[in-house]
């Protein structure tokens, strides 16, 4: 790959973020970038809670042309940008932001990247009955796209009910709040919980309750074979990983920055040595 370095030209696109040191992103789109031979570089930026305003206001002063936002500021770049994306103003939770003209969208890739992690896998998400598990950002991105992908049905299983109606209610018609029975029956189950993540060894739902043919998807990618996933390979059902939906979303994102569709592949190992 030929030599490249960041110079007086080079055009910056940042992450912010707190925790972020931990960061896959900044791997993700550089590998990105230089496959491309584009002179754009990728920074984490640690910003505090609270601190979000400052963030967008430094992307308008020094003319950073992307970015990526993560925990815990989601929803204040929501009022902080110009104009929304339909998915980010339904979701009230912006996870990129780029330029178009002189204003600033926020938009929300998480759905979109992870329905085309489901594609890479040979799933269409069209006329299935599906279950997602969790109610947290990942997850509402996740039924509000499996709804717009044409999903039969979408069903919401979380621990707090609360947030399960809240959440069903961004499928329209198909949402609806679930449990065992829909887990039973579905033909797509996703894990939008934080369960599995570490070493911990948990599952977050009872795998006896899977049917052969149920494809399961897991948002978690630390470890990349999950708990779940590894009992779903061990019963012959179809998978995906978290690391598909990482890797989608960043690149719907690099795309909408740079104008130039990014090569996945190139992208998904800088996120696995990353
Ligand atoms: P979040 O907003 O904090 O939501 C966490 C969800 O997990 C909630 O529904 C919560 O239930 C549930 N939960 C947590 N611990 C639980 C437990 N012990 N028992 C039952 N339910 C439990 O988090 P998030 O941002 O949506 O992220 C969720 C997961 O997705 C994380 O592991 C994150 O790393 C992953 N993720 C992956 C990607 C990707 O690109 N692959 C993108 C975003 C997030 P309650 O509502 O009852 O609290």
């Amino acid at each position: 790959m030929q030599h490249w370095a960041p110079s007086g030209t080079t055009t910056l696109a940042a992450v912010i973020g707190d925790p972020v040191r931990h960061s896959r992103s900044p791997a993700i789109h550089n590998a990105a970038f230089r496959a491309l031979g584009l002179d754009w570089s990728y920074v984490a930026f640690e910003v505090p809670d609270g601190g979000a305003a400052g963030a967008v206001a430094a992307m308008r002063a020094l003319d950073i042309r992307g970015l990526s936002v993560t925990m815990p500021h989601k929803a204040a770049v929501a009022g902080l940008v110009d104009e929304l994306t339909d998915v980010a103003r339904r979701l009230d939770a912006v996870n990129c932001v780029r330029w178009e003209g002189a204003a600033l969208v926020g938009d929300n890739t998480d759905g979109a990247g992870f329905v085309a992690s489901l594609a890479d896998a040979g799933v269409s998400p069209a006329d299935r009955r599906c279950v997602v598990l969790g109610a947290g950002g990942a997850a509402r991105a996740v039924v509000l796209a499996l709804a717009g992908a044409g999903a039969a049905s979408v069903a919401v299983v979380n621990r707090t009910a609360s947030r399960a109606h809240d959440a069903a209610r961004l499928a329209g018609a198909v949402g609806s709040v679930g449990g065992d029975a829909e887990i039973a029956e579905a033909d797509l189950v996703v894990n939008a919980t934080s369960i599995g993540m570490g070493d911990s060894g948990e599952f977050p739902l009872d795998v006896g309750l899977l049917g052969d043919a149920t494809v399961v998807a897991d948002l978690v990618y630390q470890p990349l074979v999950t708990p779940l996933l590894a009992a779903a390979v061990a019963r012959g059902a179809t998978t995906v990983d978290g690391l598909g939906m990482l890797v989608h979303q960043a690149a719907i994102a690099s795309e909408s920055w740079t104008g130039v569709a990014p090569p996945i592949d190139v992208m998904r190992a800088a996120a696995v040595a990353g």
